[in-house]
């Protein structure tokens, strides 16, 4: 089935009109495109919760400091839009900036509390980026329910407290990470492994596994990783899911520096404790 494919914001109102008209609900998948199984399982499970699903793909500017990777982040919209079609996804929004971004590039939506430690502490621009891009979104998009992954477990976070702060009244839905046969948490920047780094990326799911279970302390997980091979660690440590703060942790969460490869390439992972 070939989806519809909306470039404007006109299409894209139009779009929105004539399912309002037929009382039709909507589920949201907004993504950054170079889609994968885990972009792949939040369209599969926004179908159980509405009669249409409508993906975004945009590499949204401001969630990236300058010096990241911006301009080589992987595009490839062709495939994305074969894989969402595959699935009988019904639109496929493909914005550009200035539709986001009308009077410039930048943020003005900062969630705070859940925002502060983790990535918000090595990444300061970043929940700033996705909250601002995503509050717009929402806005024109106008879904019954948006999903997003654990993957990116604080962004789902930082989310949850945006519609409820904002008073959104768009159903949130956490799904699952999706994960390779070595246990690698499926992401777009994958691609920037090479072989070498491909075989210390596997080791990380592992060692938090460990943790989660209690094997490893933060100290003893960091020495672990180091050893295997990783070039840097952000952070690894076990947190609180909800407020993301060090008091009564129930998961563990870790990102890490592959440095060996033509680039530097940044991992997350994370996994509930037992
Ligand atoms: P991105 O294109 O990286 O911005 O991701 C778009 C959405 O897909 C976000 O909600 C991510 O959390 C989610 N996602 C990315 N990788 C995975 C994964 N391996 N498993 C589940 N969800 C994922």
């Amino acid at each position: 089935m070939s989806a519809y494919q909306i470039k404007t914001l006109e299409d894209l109102q139009t779009w929105r009109k004539d399912l309002s008209a037929q009382n039709k609900t909507i589920s949201f998948v907004p993504t950054m495109g170079a889609l994968h199984n885990g972009h792949l399982s939040l369209v599969k499970e926004g179908f159980k919760h509405a009669d249409n699903v409508i993906a975004s793909i945009f590499v949204n500017p401001t969630q990236f400091a300058p010096g990241e990777d911006f301009e080589s982040y992987p595009r490839t919209i062709e495939d994305d839009i074969k894989k969402l079609e595959n699935l009988g996804v019904q639109a496929v929004w493909l914005p550009n900036t200035d539709d986001i971004y009308p009077d410039g590039v930048q943020s003005d939506i900062y969630i705070e509390g859940v925002s502060e430690p983790l990535d918000g502490e090595f990444r300061p621009h970043f929940f700033g980026g996705v909250a601002t891009v995503v509050a717009r979104l929402f806005r024109l998009v106008s879904p019954d329910v948006a999903l997003f992954g654990e993957k990116d477990f604080q962004q789902l976070q930082v989310i949850k407290k945006m519609v409820r702060e904002q008073s959104i009244p768009i159903k949130i839905i956490g799904v699952p990470i999706e994960r390779d046969e070595h246990g690698l948490a499926l992401s777009s920047r994958n691609v920037y492994l090479n072989d070498e780094e491909y075989k210390i990326a596997i080791q990380l799911n592992k060692v938090l596994k460990n943790m989660a279970d209690g094997h490893l302390n933060e100290i003893a997980a960091i020495d672990k990783l180091l050893e295997i091979g990783f070039d840097e660690i952000d952070y690894c440590t076990a947190r609180n899911s909800k407020t993301l703060g060090t008091e009564n942790p129930d998961r563990v969460f870790a990102a890490v520096w592959l440095n060996k490869g033509l680039g530097k390439t940044r991992l997350i992972d994370n996994i509930k404790m037992k």
